[in-house]
């Protein structure tokens, strides 16, 4: 039985219709970029998580650089984040000439470390970027208390994050912005790159608008110099197709989660992350620790089981980010983690029957 780690194909054909009549709505309406159906988005991502404003835009990463620039991440100020997490994560820092400040990540939720955040902070401290990964907010309460007591400002990396509840309040509006994803892969993830931008400051997102459009207040009236960063009216069609379903397409991804934790739950070479604080997990992917990780994974691409690894190299070791001076050791968490994490396929339309055989290749493994 072959396994795909992600396949859009199915949700597709369960809605094909639906999804062809948003797709060529936009056609006929001969508006591509930004236009009323990415407005329609951005009123519907408002009224999902309770930002006051959204702003779409080309991708997360474009996302992440346009907040990073506007809340002043520049020019030798120091920004604090996780070396465990994607790329644009922590490139969105530097492209600006901010420095990036690692800390090390808890090693039961594999976020930061709330508690050796404030140990970093110097008068040039600028900011806290806490990334939202592997089903689960950070601890926001605690980060929130250091940003307001040293007066740092907070972008929340949730490109994995949609859905994702911390006391109630969704991923990305409790700090000063947050950011989404719809990589085709993601919670709620389009036909192709899409992001946006969430804040509840009306100059923020005053400013968010210009940037995404050269930095202009009006037409041929530059401000800033800014990117040309647009959200396309077909992804933000597809996008208002799947959030429709998106409370059900969550719930399904509980289900198999459910079924995995259940089933792998007698394999003692098999670790889970925990769920920490009072929140609302969404398993955008599945993790877990396995022993012989490598070997394992092998295992399952033998057996036509599509796996992925988030994430291999922490940031620290990776040659973009040498200047930073890091040497092996220095976040020793991050890099046993590394070595040991795998995520399972996860998607609302897999079956019972393809999470079983996964299980128990996963058991025939550790059996040999
Ligand atoms: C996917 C992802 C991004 C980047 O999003 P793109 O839309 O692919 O540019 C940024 N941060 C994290 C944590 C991600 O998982």
């Amino acid at each position: 039985m072959k396994v795909n780690f992600y396949t859009s194909l199915r949700e597709y054909s369960e809605r094909k219709e639906e999804f062809n009549k948003a797709i060529f709505d936009v056609v006929e309406s001969g508006s591509f970029i930004l236009g009323p159906k990415v407005t329609e988005l951005e009123e519907q991502i408002k009224a999902y998580t309770g930002a006051k404003h959204a702003i779409g835009v080309a991708s997360g990463t474009d996302a992440l650089v346009i907040a990073s620039h506007i809340l002043g991440f520049t020019d030798g100020k120091e920004v604090i984040t996780s070396p465990f997490t994607f790329l644009a994560s922590t490139s969105c820092i530097a492209k600006h000439n901010a420095k990036p400040v690692f800390v090390d990540i808890d090693e039961e939720t594999f976020e930061i470390n709330t508690n050796k955040i404030e140990e970093k902070i110097t008068p040039n401290t600028a900011g806290i970027v806490p990334i939202h990964l592997f089903s689960q907010m950070n601890n926001m309460d605690r980060i929130m208390e250091v940003a307001s007591k040293h007066n740092l400002r907070v972008l929340e990396d949730a490109a994995e994050a949609f859905g994702m509840r911390w006391h109630g309040k969704h991923s990305g509006t409790i700090g000063d912005m947050g950011i989404f994803s719809f990589f085709p892969t993601k919670t709620l993830g389009g036909y192709g790159d899409g992001g946006m931008i969430i804040t509840n400051d009306d100059n923020l997102a005053q400013m968010t608008k210009m940037f995404r459009v050269h930095g202009a207040s009006k037409k041929y009236h530059y401000d800033y110099i800014g990117y040309n960063s647009r959200l396309d009216s077909m992804q933000a069609a597809v996008l208002s197709v799947k959030l429709k379903y998106i409370d059900e397409a969550i719930k399904k991804r509980e289900t198999v989660a459910k079924w995995y934790t259940d089933k792998l739950s007698d394999c003692e070479y098999i670790r889970f992350p925990k769920i920490k604080g009072d929140q609302s997990p969404v398993y955008y992917v599945f993790n877990l620790l396995a022993e012989k990780r490598d070997e394992l994974a092998d295992f399952l691409k033998e057996n036509e089981i599509g796996y992925s690894i988030y994430y291999p190299i922490p940031l620290h070791m990776q040659k973009c980010f040498s200047y930073l001076g890091h040497k092996k050791g220095d976040f020793p968490v991050a890099e046993k983690i590394s070595q040991e994490i795998l995520a399972l396929p996860i998607y609302p339309e897999i079956t019972e029957k393809e999470v079983d055989f996964v299980c128990d290749t996963i058991k025939k493994f550790y059996r040999k």
